[in-house]
């Protein structure tokens, strides 16, 4: 990583660690999931209410390292208030980013997100990185819990048509 990335990167880890967003629970979520990390004991609960196909609440919880806490925090920030399409395509480009499938630059809906562009770099922490956006997709399919150790474990096997 580049000194700017890095610190950029740590900025951004830490602020969302200091103040995460959408940190919490929802009174009557209509989608909800649980996903898991088990090779380094990140555990996080997602809850979306969605009404006409637009996320209009999300919240997560849940006890996870840093990397998994902030990757939640800004993925909230990024699909609130957004149609389930928008976000389904976002999911494809981060996972896509963070696995080094692709760069950041050929993914056009990613912004701020960028930041975890070089995590494919370490791939103990590309997991931690993805959990919340794996666990977010299957929300959308109504399952209720993920693990990145699952048969479709999106390091192995490309996430399939949202
Ligand atoms: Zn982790």
């Amino acid at each position: 990583m580049s000194t700017n990335v890095q610190a950029l990167y740590q900025e951004v880890i830490l602020d969302h660690n200091r103040k995460p967003r959408n940190y919490g629970e929802l009174a009557q979520p209509s989608h909800h999931a649980e996903g898991v990390n088990p090779l380094c004991g990140d555990h996080i609960h997602l809850a979306l209410e969605i009404q006409n196909d637009t996320i209009e609440r999300i919240a997560f919880h849940g006890e996870s390292c840093a990397i998994c806490k902030a990757s939640a925090s800004m993925m909230t920030a990024a699909v609130k208030g957004k149609h389930t399409d928008e976000a389904k395509t976002l999911i494809h480009e981060f996972v896509d980013m963070a696995t080094g499938r692709v760069t950041a630059g050929d993914s056009p809906h990613i912004g701020r997100l960028a930041v975890f562009s070089n995590i494919s770099a370490l791939p103990m922490r590309v997991k931690c990185a993805i959990l919340p956006w794996h666990t977010l997709q299957a929300a959308f399919h109504a399952e209720a819990s993920t693990s990145t150790e699952a048969e479709a474990d999106p390091m192995q096997t490309p996430l399939g048509d949202a």
